[in-house]
């Protein structure tokens, strides 16, 4: 159950594994985004990802375990994480603009360099956004708006971005990357990731889980969707967490493309909610699905206690990973784990979602 406070201690965790590591490209920093592949030579192959969204480090840890630990038959590709940028830290993102990487201990000092070395495009107590070279920074100092801060910036600039679309303007095309402030959370804290935005050229609020089905998209939603074109696989899971509930659990389903695909997706997520709650997980209720949001307000609909469909007609913002995936090529996953629980217990509840719904998939398949 390992943390990796750097990239480099993940790939060298995955070169242990000794199976074969394909560079699939580079992400802004020069790092590479690598695809593991494991399992057998059986297909349909099974497809896991995790960590486009860094702050949830605890799927990314998943993620790795599974290298080792998912054992099947099919093969298996792993993108441990799509942004090795934001796993690297809120310096290591700063970097990126000031040239230099800075050393960070307080939200003083963040708010310190941003204001020297950019320009400044927003701020109200606590936030401060700014543009440092070619990378838009955003810094949120925790206690200021609620714990969950880091949400909270991301709806202000939501409320920017329709109130006053000239304070993103400068960001356009940009990547934006937000402190995460999570002090209370084992492996992310208030400074250990960034949290990735990208502004799209329309001046929407995006992030590394968007862009799969658009022309215009980042290395990192670009070089996934090349690999699923690759491998099509039968079954493909993304290991998400949540700051909005605490310690809760919950699957995401996706609605399949002929009624048999959909009728092995029901049975997967049935079998894979009743394994997560025998561990004695705490399943989500209607209310942790999106802060407090009356579920029939959202783009969720549930199935079963635990287990929510995404609807991405009804969200908008284009396809995340799991809805191309199961438009195009089957079964898909996400999970949600609250990061607020502990960080071994995160990573066994993402394993378990994957080794559950794969027992299912392979029934399917024998
Ligand atoms: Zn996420």
């Amino acid at each position: 159950m390992q943390i990796y406070h750097t990239y480099g201690e993940l790939l060298a965790k995955v070169e242990k594994t000794g199976q074969s590591v394909q560079v699939l490209g580079h992400a802004p920093d020069g790092s590479p985004v690598v695809a593991v592949r494991a399992g057998g030579d059986k297909l349909p192959a099974i497809f896991i990802s995790a960590g486009s969204h860094s702050t949830e480090h605890a799927g990314v840890s998943a993620a790795v375990e599974l290298i080792e630990q998912l054992h099947t038959d099919h093969q298996v590709y792993v993108i441990p994480t799509r942004d090795p940028v934001g796993l690297g830290g809120y310096a290591h993102a700063l970097s990126l603009g000031l040239g230099e990487t800075p050393v960070l201990d307080s939200f003083a000092q963040v708010e310190e360099i941003l204001r020297r070395e950019g320009e400044v495009l927003y701020e109200d107590e606590g936030r401060l956004l700014a543009l440092v070279g070619d990378y838009g920074y955003a810094s949120n100092r925790p206690g200021t708006h609620t714990h969950d801060a880091q949400w909270g910036f991301y709806l202000k600039l939501q409320e920017l971005q329709k109130t006053r679309p000239e304070v993103l303007a400068p960001l356009r095309g940009r990547r934006l990357y937000m402190t995460p402030a999570q002090a209370g959370v084992e492996g992310t804290g208030d400074l250990g990731r960034a949290y990735t935005l990208i502004i799209s050229l329309e001046g929407e609020v995006l992030h590394l889980n968007r862009f799969h089905d658009t022309l215009w998209a980042p290395v990192e939603s670009r070089v996934t969707r090349q690999l699923l074109a690759r491998i099509r696989p039968g079954i493909s899971f993304d290991i998400h967490e949540s700051q909005l509930m605490g310690d809760h659990y919950w699957l995401s389903a996706r609605h399949q493309k002929n009624p048999e695909d959909e009728a092995w997706e029901q049975r997967a997520a049935r079998a894979t909610i009743q394994a997560i709650a025998e561990v004695g997980a705490t399943l989500a209720e209607d209310g942790d699905v999106l802060g407090g949001v009356p579920i029939e307000q959202t783009w969720f609909r549930k199935s079963e206690k635990g287990v929510y469909w995404l609807d991405a007609n009804l969200r908008g913002e284009g396809l995340n990973l799991m809805d191309f995936a199961s438009r195009i090529y089957g079964m898909a996953f996400g999970t949600e784990m609250g990061m607020y629980g502990s960080f071994a217990h995160r990573v066994r509840l993402g394993m378990l979602t994957v080794q559950s719904a794969v027992k299912v998939f392979e029934e399917r398949y024998q």
